[in-house]
């Protein structure tokens, strides 16, 4: 790891499924830290048996114990660890196929695999930006002027800081297209209304002495980035948030295509954001993202974070036993881990 120039080497795994916790701590411990990956980021959602608001516990929830395990062996290997929450969009998914277990995001086969909505909305429906819209779409978002979500989403993000004795949770608030629409937030501006959102839940997690980190996607404009896309770039009017946050939220800039120049590595420096790139899972796409962010930052790069977005009980039995992974992606994260993670590039 000689040549890897930047301070931290993270990795994004799916909260352990039932059953899969000693397995992907036998991960983090013989291949990760190994590896150098001092920072582990858990994608929680709302997989975590909330005491605060047991009404909002997700599909397969961790418990304090599976959290603490997760802890233990994390310090052991002194990295950081850091979970992630939804807190915006994504409040809706489709199990990943075939099934591996994981609320994602799509699959091919909508009858097989329906959407459902995530903790939150299932508890309160009414916090649903598109109420009105009764089949929950992929990605269902949060009225963003609704003071009671508010008051619960800090509620749960303070058992998060909580359980994981944790100085950092990751935000996300990726994929955002339902904003403005609710009688609420109708007319409203939608920088402010996002701007003044994510501004509400740094000041809350800064007034706990907790860093936020954050997706950068609803910062990036489809068309001027060259992204060209609705996904990993906006293109619902949001971008002007950018210059209304806090500088100290740490932007992670995820980018799965191929491109010849990742603009928003540059951008985000220009507006004065600590950065870390996100790729995924194609090898000639993650190190063109990888290679740009090397021969691009401007001290503002704090590193690599590695998505996964499959079963992390599955991804570590894949590498640690040579096990054949059920969702094909899978395979497809190890095969980019191999020439970016496991070793530089
Ligand atoms: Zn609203």
């Amino acid at each position: 790891m000689a040549n890897y120039p930047w301070k931290w080497k993270g990795v994004l795994l799916t909260a352990p499924l039932k059953g899969d916790m000693d397995v992907v701590c036998e991960l983090i411990e013989k291949k990760l830290a190994p590896a150098g990956v001092n920072l582990v980021i858990i994608q929680t959602r709302y997989r975590y048996e909330f005491k605060s608001h047991p009404e909002c516990t997700g599909n397969e929830p961790m418990s304090e114990a599976d959290v603490k395990q997760l802890l233990g062996v994390c310090r052991a290997n002194n990295i950081c660890l850091v979970p992630k929450m939804n807190l915006f969009a994504h409040q809706s998914g489709r199990l990943n196929g075939p099934r591996d277990g994981i609320l994602h995001g799509y699959h091919e086969d909508e009858d097989i695999f329906p959407y459902t909505l995530d903790g939150l909305l299932k508890a309160y429906p009414e916090f649903n930006e598109t109420p009105d819209i009764k089949t929950a779409d992929y990605t269902f978002s949060l009225c963003l002027s609704n003071s009671d979500c508010a008051r619960i989403v800090c509620d749960l993000m303070d058992e998060m800081l909580e359980v994981f004795e944790a100085d950092a949770l990751h935000i996300g608030c990726d994929e955002a297209f339902d904003i403005g629409l609710c009688p609420r937030c109708r007319g409203k501006d939608k920088v402010k209304l996002f701007a003044d959102w994510v501004t509400m839940l740094h000041d809350h997690l800064a007034a706990k002495g907790a860093k936020t980190l954050m997706w950068g996607d609803r910062f990036i404009n489809s068309e001027t980035s060259g992204y060209n896309s609705a996904y990993d770039a906006c293109t619902v009017g949001t971008e002007a948030a950018v210059k209304l946050i806090p500088k100290d939220i740490i932007l992670c800039d995820w980018h799965y295509g191929k491109h010849e120049a990742y603009k928003s590595v540059d951008m985000f420096a220009e507006e004065g954001f600590k950065m870390f790139f996100s790729p995924w899972r194609i090898p000639e796409n993650a190190l063109a993202f990888y290679n740009y962010a090397k021969s691009h930052d401007k001290g503002h790069i704090l590193g690599l974070l590695a998505t996964t977005w499959c079963s992390s009980g599955e991804l570590a039995r894949a590498i640690l036993y040579g096990e054949k992974p059920r969702w094909e992606k899978t395979q497809a994260v190890i095969d980019a881990w191999n020439e970016m993670l496991f070793q530089d590039p």
